[in-house]
Formats: C-alpha cells, sequence, structure tokens
C-alpha cells in the first residue's frame, strides 16, 4: 500500500503536467475546447500527456505559416491570409478600409 506521500507526489505530477501541458498546447496555437483537452491528457497520462503535446503540431501553426502572405499589423507576426485575428496577439487583422 501506498503512503500518503507517494500520493501527493503523483497528484502533485498530474497538476503541474496538467498545466504544462495547457501552457505548451496554447503556444502551439491550441485555443478554447483543445486546451482543456490538453489539460486532461496532463492530468489522467502526466508525463506522457506532457511528451505528446510537446512532439505533436497544430496543424493550423506549420501549414498557414507556409502560406501566409500577410502580416499582423499590430505584432508583425506571419498570418494566413483568411485569418481574421492574429494568431499571436489578437488584434484584428482585416485590412483597414
Ligand atoms: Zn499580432
Amino acid at each position: 500500500m501506498m503512503d500518503m506521500s507517494s500520493w501527493m507526489f503523483i497528484f502533485v505530477m498530474s497538476i503541474g503536467c496538467g498545466i504544462a501541458c495547457m501552457i505548451i498546447a496554447y503556444n502551439k496555437g491550441y485555443r478554447g475546447n483543445q486546451i482543456f483537452g490538453w489539460l486532461a491528457a496532463g492530468l489522467f497520462f502526466s508525463i506522457f500527456g506532457l511528451i505528446a503535446v510537446i512532439l505533436t503540431s497544430h496543424g493550423s501553426e506549420a501549414s498557414h505559416a507556409v502560406r501566409s502572405s500577410a502580416a499582423c499589423r499590430h505584432c508583425g507576426a506571419p498570418l494566413p491570409v483568411e485569418a481574421a485575428r492574429c494568431i499571436n496577439c489578437g488584434a484584428n487583422t482585416s485590412p483597414a478600409s
């Protein structure tokens, strides 16, 4: 039987990995429910969820960067032409009329 400190260690590890997964997923361009999906992955799979989020690449991040032909007027980040908002700073990127 495991003692209390072992359970505490697993608990803290799970929370830590969940939060780390969330932050990494956010930096990779995941938003909304996807962020909570990665949080759950970190909570349930601990270090394995963390490895998964590190190894994964968000679809829009890589593919759109190549096709991007616009840059954010606010922060200069490359953007897909169809983006209504900056993926980096969230600024409205529709052309000024
Ligand atoms: Zn921006």
